[in-house]
């Protein structure tokens, strides 16, 4: 199957029929497709990616007045299935002897594995030995659709994690963090929402020639076997939504049967694979454009991709995800920033966007889960922005030590000697956030709406956040302490941990400033 000019994507039209489409088929206007849908939520994120890349690179608009034209009106179907034939040559999926779609040039030898192993939560040989694949099943998964098999190649190249000796990681590191920018209108077209996450050509260097500097199986690949590396100076960097860490090429097929993933009939399926270490060793200060980075202050390390967290993500991640986290050196990834500061003008007028949010929860070479999340954005102007930021990192930060005092005071009601006791108190955290985030967006909203000439947030915001943790706060103790059994209930205990934990709070330098902040009536 050719991924270029091949029908294989599933979708849904505006009607709500589902189709299978062709890439350049997400410009059509009549009955035009809304969504993607994958069979599964990690490849609903690698076909937004794979469609973001093609038309990064085949399609990237000149300059924003040629990206808002597009905007308004969709290209033609055929001038985008023109742009993308001049790299269908490189987008076979099997092709005996010549390049084949994200799989090594030449890979004459090699271990052969299951077609499941593809999928990122497959048990590894090491876990299958030693019987522990509960939660991932072995024998679920033996053929795989040419569909699925795209995709999951996309999806392991894209975000492999160490996957033993020589075995590499992908180019943002073993399960990266994407954020792309969502239109909120539940009718805007897939044409639209891959649109919004396109860079124009002055943000990102064009393709003057496809070789194997931008999609690297179209050469030999940069091996490591000699501890080689591969940075940024040494590709396009287009190189970056096509990185391919992996060594691998599809073998055994199998004809007319059923998908084990999608649940589709097809003529060709894939069962096998081999494999080989020491494939392209990404080192370097590589930056995905749509993925957030946490920055070394003193530049002395390379930025790291921010990761999927265990607990989720919530609005103590906000900053980091959307704008800038100062505290912790996160930033937003390089297309969020771009709305932020330009391209988010073309929504003044009609509704917003979101920002969409997914990766992996990743244990080093084992998937734990996969996360994503719906954040605001707000299209400001600089100064705007930079109040927001200091205002929602108050708002945080102050949430972070309330939290910290009710794990700490949940933790000396449960225990008697809480601190030789290493007990999760996880839950109690996620339960302060959920808890706390409606109020959270409701006070940011606020604040990202106030007139430009601003300077200090009112004082009712403040009033308002101080209220909502030290309530959450006293009633997330009392279901926590007072649910216990009563054989383990020590109320003395109980009692003298909740004294603790208000004189924590009403003595807090930060509580009582925030305090203070809120009895101002006005802005100064
Ligand atoms: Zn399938």
């Amino acid at each position: 199957m050719n991924l270029i000019t091949g029908h294989w994507i599933p979708v849904t039209r505006q009607n709500g029929h589902a189709d299978i489409i062709a890439p350049w088929q997400i410009a059509e206007t009549d009955n035009p497709v809304v969504e993607i849908n994958a069979p599964r939520p990690d490849f609903q994120g690698a076909l937004y990616q794979l469609l973001v890349g093609l038309l990064q690179t085949c399609f990237a608009p000149e300059d924003e007045e040629q990206w808002q034209e597009y905007w308004q009106d969709a290209p033609e179907p055929e001038t985008l299935q023109t742009s993308f034939a001049k790299v269908a040559f490189a987008f076979e999926l099997d092709a005996k002897g010549a390049p084949a779609f994200l799989q090594d040039f030449d890979l004459p030898d090699g271990e052969t594995k299951a077609i499941s192993a593809l999928l990122i939560e497959a048990p590894g040989g090491k876990t299958l030995k030693d019987n522990l694949d509960h939660f991932i099943k072995r024998d679920q998964v033996n053929q795989l659709c040419p569909s699925c098999t795209a995709t999951a190649l996309f999806t392991l190249q894209t975000n492999a994690p160490s996957g033993g000796v020589g075995h590499r990681v992908g180019l943002r590191g073993g399960g990266p963090l994407t954020t792309l920018i969502f239109p909120k209108a539940p009718s805007a077209s897939l044409w639209h929402k891959l649109w919004l996450n396109v860079l124009n050509q002055e943000d990102l260097e064009v393709a003057e020639k496809i070789d194997a500097r931008i999609l690297p199986w179209l050469g030999k690949t940069r091996v490591s076997d000699k501890g080689q590396i591969t940075s940024p100076s040494d590709v396009h960097p287009l190189h970056t939504y096509w990185g391919m860490p992996r060594r691998i090429r599809l073998t055994t097929t199998c004809e007319d049967a059923v998908c084990d993933l999608c649940g589709k009939q097809a003529e060709k399926l894939y069962r096998e694979f081999r494999t080989k270490n020491y494939g392209t060793n990404y080192d370097g200060a590589w930056l995905h454009p749509l993925t957030p980075y946490r920055f070394d202050p003193k530049k002395v390390n390379l930025p790291l991709s921010l990761k999927g967290q265990q607990g989720g993500l919530g609005y103590r991640h906000w900053l980091g995800l959307s704008l800038q986290d100062a505290e912790n050196g996160d930033e937003a990834a390089q297309i969020v920033q771009f709305y932020n500061s330009e391209r988010g003008r073309v929504f003044r007028d009609h509704g917003s966007a979101s920002l969409w949010c997914f990766g992996y929860d990743m244990d080093n070479m084992k998937a734990r889960c996969w996360y994503e999340s719906r954040f605001p954005v707000y299209y400001l102007a600089e100064i705007q922005r930079n109040n927001l930021m200091a205002w929602a990192g108050e708002l945080v930060s102050a949430a972070k030590e309330v939290v910290k005092m009710l794990r700490g005071q949940v933790k000396a009601a449960w225990f008697r000697r809480p601190e030789d006791v290493k007990g999760d108190m996880s839950q109690i955290d996620a339960q302060f956030w959920q808890a706390t985030e409606a109020d959270f967006y409701r006070l940011l909203e606020q604040l990202a709406t106030l007139p430009a000439d601003t300077r200090m947030a009112p004082g009712k915001i403040y009033a308002s956040w101080y209220k909502t943790l030290e309530r959450q706060m006293l009633r997330i103790f009392e279901t926590a302490t007072l649910a216990a059994t009563p054989e383990d209930l020590d109320l003395k205990r109980i009692v003298n941990a909740q004294k603790n934990l208000r004189g924590k709070f009403y003595g807090s330098k930060t509580m009582k400033a925030l305090k203070a902040k809120g009895t101002t009536e006005e802005a100064a």
